[in-house]
């Protein structure tokens, strides 16, 4: 999925249960069960989703 704004969001659902899996451009990743939550997620960004290993 490839937003016309070209930042690349994937959102998937994860088969045989109710979590989505999305994937932002920035390579972070989170799950929610809630597609709101999930969007609340990728337009906070970057609040919230440091890649791996890039704590503060
Ligand atoms: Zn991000």
């Amino acid at each position: 999925m490839t937003s016309p704004t070209g930042e690349v969001y994937r959102i998937d659902w994860l088969p045989g249960t109710d979590v989505l899996h999305g994937t932002c451009h920035c390579g972070a990743e989170h799950t929610a069960e809630d597609p709101v939550a999930m969007w609340e997620w990728m337009l906070g960004h970057p609040e919230g989703h440091l890649p791996e290993g890039h704590r503060s």
